[in-house]
């Protein structure tokens, strides 16, 4: 019936551009098809991933094909080049029937829910390399008798898997507790759940007075499980090495600068995506749809915002800036600090984490015809980046506009960082894969993730601290 329907729309062409608003009101309260709940946990017994490699399309033909593919599956990726889509078994069958002759497509992924057992696995603790094919859900292996992880050590187990929010929440307790002088934590709002928000604060206690702050978020996205992660190793990296060598990198980051990060900012969304739906995008607050719920917080930020009517799509943006309580938060904080520290000026740089695609992006994303003054400047950083990731053994990211890098939409962070709060490093990173696992990246790709994190991130920092600080 959705296919039906597709189709028709598709040979009318009566599609607006992806960034605008919907194209058929009949689909606005569908229920996505890849969705499908059996016993409270989805299963994706023989969905598909396709990759369709569109370079030869018109803009037009683009346009129309993305509007098919997200009313009748889950897109996962969309670049000038290709576009990755998420289909249950009933409509890839249909997929020959939508591509057009010009563009050519490739089955990526046969069988999801072999990936989905993948991403959960977890190491069997006293069998090394060994792996259980899914992972307890509240209670992962742990270093220490009394169920606590040895923070000390980057080797900790809890980097092994991917773990419920519950653990990432006690294990970023334990290092608050382990590195009292030099990390804090701060509540910075409330998801729509009531769940905390929170912030790890990072600075040497003889570090400098007043530094700029690298302000770090990840988790917009519920099943982009890599970006908190690698957030969280990228954390405890930096105390871990602090530690272990006064005159490294990292020790520098933390003299010269603040470093924020929140690792979890839709923690009802990735609690949803662990527990029910491993595809969850968007967060769990009620938009008054008679189905569907859920704002994707990375379309809802006040810069450049545009409403959306269809509250089943993934990147239903809400109908104002900020209705979101995350984004709220974040901006909030972005902008005004802490009831306890009110801002003085403006955080320094902003990265946003999500996954896959291994981009490192500036803005703009809500449009290609407007360039961020500083572009020169942010591609230099950015090329920066991509080398320090490759020069440790990591794979290659590419640098460049948001817009011309990937899909993206209005109502961006980093648009809002850069434009409104006036962040003039701002990015967005799309971190591993490339498209073999997608959001399903197996646990023993975390570590890699992080280091590639680790060493991007302090590189941005080394960079921005050369070019405006150093005197
Ligand atoms: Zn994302």
């Amino acid at each position: 019936m959705l296919v039906t329907t597709a189709l028709l729309a598709l040979a009318m062409g009566a599609f607006a551009i992806p960034h605008q608003q919907p194209f058929d009101p009949d689909l606005a309260n569908a229920i996505p098809a890849y969705i499908q709940e059996t016993d409270g946990v989805d299963r994706y017994d023989g969905h598909e991933v396709w990759r369709i490699n569109w370079s030869n399309l018109s803009v037009a033909s683009r346009t129309a094909l993305h509007s098919v593919l997200e009313s009748t599956g889950d897109i996962w990726k969309a670049t000038p080049d290709v576009i990755d889509v998420h289909l249950p078994p009933r409509v890839a069958a249909f997929l020959p029937s939508l591509i057009p002759k010009d563009a050519q497509a490739t089955k990526i992924v046969p069988d999801l829910q072999a990936l989905v057992n993948l991403s959960l696995a977890h190491p069997v603790p006293g069998l090394a390399g060994a792996y259980a094919t899914r992972s307890p859900l509240t209670n992962p292996p742990t270093d220490l008798p009394d169920g606590g992880w040895n923070v000390s050590t980057l080797g900790t187990v809890f980097h092994d898997a991917f773990q419920p929010l519950s653990a990432m929440d006690r294990f970023l307790d334990t290092l608050v507790k382990a590195f009292p002088a030099t990390l804090r934590a701060v509540e910075i709002g409330q998801s729509s759940e009531g769940r905390p928000l929170r912030a790890y604060t990072a600075h040497r206690a003889d570090g400098k007075e007043d530094a700029p702050e690298v302000v770090i978020i990840s988790g917009q996205h519920a099943r982009e499980w890599v970006g908190p992660a690698s957030a969280i190793y990228f954390l405890h990296a930096l105390l871990v090495n602090l530690n272990d060598d006064p005159n490294g990198t990292a020790a520098k980051v933390l003299r010269e600068f603040t470093v924020t990060v929140v690792p979890t900012l839709n923690p009802d969304g990735i609690v949803y995506s662990r527990e029910h739906s491993r595809m969850w995008r968007k967060n769990r607050q009620d938009v008054g749809g008679l189905v569907c719920k859920g704002v994707d917080l990375n379309t809802n930020w006040g810069y450049e915002y545009r409403p959306s009517r269809l509250a089943c799509s993934e990147s239903y943006s809400g109908q104002r800036p900020f209705e979101a309580p995350e984004t709220a938060a974040m901006a909030n904080y972005i902008v005004n600090g802490t009831a306890d520290a009110p801002r003085k000026r403006m955080p320094r740089a902003f990265i946003d984490l999500h996954s896959y695609g291994q981009l490192f992006m500036f803005p703009y994303s809500f449009s290609c015809n407007v360039f961020p003054p500083d572009a020169e400047n942010l591609m230099e950083a950015g090329i920066g980046v991509a080398k320090a990731i490759r020069m440790i053994g990591g794979p290659g990211y590419q640098t460049g506009q948001a817009c011309q890098s990937t899909l993206r939409f209005s109502g961006d962070a980093a648009d809002y960082t850069y434009a409104v709060g006036q962040v003039r490093w701002s990015y967005s990173a799309e971190l591993r894969d490339t498209g073999t696992y997608g959001f399903m990246l197996p646990p023993f790709l975390i570590r890699p993730t992080g280091i590639d994190v680790v060493a991007g991130l302090s590189a941005l920092a080394l960079f921005i601290y050369n070019t405006e600080i150093e005197p």
